[in-house]
């Protein structure tokens, strides 16, 4: 039976599942502007335009040894001798032609001069002396073309080097700098914007009263924003009464030269549908648009979407486990694809180190620790809490084991799918 997220009469309601979730909220982004961008600051940030090289790499035919560029005509026996008529080094090329019996002194990276074919090893020679007029004896005849590295090897002008959607990377910054460009045109970082929900909550560095929790989700979706690429934006702590959160929204500062003060919301907590939560309400006020699905996962069942004043906003579960897991899953993708690009999650197949009972219905994502054997294969043991409340246990663990639905028991040593988390998140 394809599961939607209808209910369906008898029996619990069916739930959404976790990519066709993804797809209806990647389906209402759009990526940001372009801007140019200096090209050593763009770490991170998605090209929005293929680029193509403006230069060659190397420029020219170069040597990729230390030697001399002879014909390797002149080379054939052993003892044959050649006179040193010139010196090429990286960045001072002999302008002269190579002729019979002739040897021109050459570095790495220094161009080959017209006339040679072929680099002789220094180690392959005796020369009678470091100066023009020495004869320089073949030990071992080169192969011809030896260490000839052509002009273009690597890259040439016109090439297309990057395409449009890249995240740029300090290699591939290296490429683009080296191929003689200076800046690109990227996707502008999305602003999200992050709202807390709760009258248990206070901010950090306050002391909380009695029944008070200090409010952790804002802090971790800030720093998860600005590791994605984005900008966070505070938008503090809305309390637990009905227009709050979408007081708290409007009274974002709204930053010079954009359409819109932010490109997304993100909320925690008030997402379900106890008498405290207000979140699905405050979306059905005008201006507002409302999606609410609960959706076929563990942790993070309820999961909002929707928007306010045209700008979309996903509403995450507050258990911290379950909001930084639905975080991982959709908020990441999301700001990719806000950035102009598409973010695909690595997995890593892995052994279980311990037995792993029949699956439910929800797709699971279990706290875990992926570490590798001496064999380098990948070991995953799973976390013996997984309550979506214990933000300890999140802490500890540096990988998600992602397991279907209805999954069938695993036993120790069998291959599981295992999603590993940013260690910096
Ligand atoms: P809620 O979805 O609002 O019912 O919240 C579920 C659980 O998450 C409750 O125990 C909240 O206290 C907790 N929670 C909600 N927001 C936060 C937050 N910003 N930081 C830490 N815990 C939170
Ligand atoms: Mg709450």
């Amino acid at each position: 039976m394809p599961m939607t997220d209808q209910p369906d009469g008898d029996g619990p309601p069916p739930l959404l599942p976790v990519d066709e979730a993804l797809a209806r909220i990647l389906k209402g982004l759009a990526p940001t502007q372009i801007e140019r961008c200096m090209l050593p600051d763009t770490r991170g940030r998605t090209l929005a335009t293929d680029i193509a090289a403006r230069l060659s790499l190397p420029p020219a035919a170069v040597s990729a040894m230390d030697g001399y560029a002879v014909r390797a005509a002149d080379c054939t026996d052993i003892g044959a001798t050649l006179t040193r008529v010139g010196e090429s080094a990286a960045g001072r090329p002999w302008t002269g032609t190579v002729g019979a019996a002739e040897a021109v002194r050459i570095f790495t990276g220094a161009v080959i001069p017209d006339g040679a074919d072929t680099i002789l090893l220094q180690e392959d020679t005796t020369a009678t002396g470091e100066i023009d007029g020495a004869t320089v004896t073949v030990n071992e005849p080169p192969r011809q073309g030896q260490f000839v590295r052509p002009a273009g090897l690597d890259v040439t002008a016109g090439d297309m080097i990057l395409t449009a959607g890249t995240v740029m990377s300090a290699r591939l910054i290296a490429l683009a700098i080296s191929a003689g460009h200076t800046e690109v045109s990227v996707w502008r970082r999305p602003h999200v914007g992050v709202l807390s929900t709760g009258d248990e909550l206070v901010r950090p560095g306050d002391t909380p009263g009695p029944g008070q929790i200090i409010s952790s989700n804002a802090t971790y979706l800030s720093a998860f924003v600005a590791a994605c690429g984005a900008v966070p934006v505070d938008l503090g702590i809305a309390r637990d009464k009905p227009g709050e959160m979408l007081a708290c929204v409007r009274a974002a500062p709204a930053p010079l030269d954009l359409p819109a003060p932010l490109d997304l919301i993100v909320t925690t907590g008030g997402a379900s549908v106890g008498v405290h939560d207000h979140v699905v309400d405050d979306l059905s006020a005008s201006g507002t648009e409302l999606g609410f699905w609960k959706i076929a996962m563990r942790p993070g069942k309820p999961l909002i979407h929707g928007r306010i004043d045209d700008i979309p906003l996903l509403g995450l579960p507050g258990n911290p486990v379950s909001s930084a897991v639905c975080a991982n899953i959709f908020l990441r993708p999301a700001i990719a694809r806000l950035s102009g690009g598409d973010h695909q999650p690595q997995m890593v197949a892995a052994r279980l180190a311990s037995d792993l009972k029949t699956n439910d219905r929800r797709q699971d994502y279990l706290r875990a620790t992926l570490t590798y054997d001496p064999q380098g294969q990948a070991v995953v043991t799973p976390a013996r809490k997984q309550d979506s409340s214990m933000i300890s246990i999140y802490a500890g663990a540096n990988a998600l084991i992602v397991r279907p639905p209805f999954d069938v028991a695993r036993q120790t040593g069998d291959l599981v799918m295992v999603m590993p988390l940013d260690p910096l998140l």
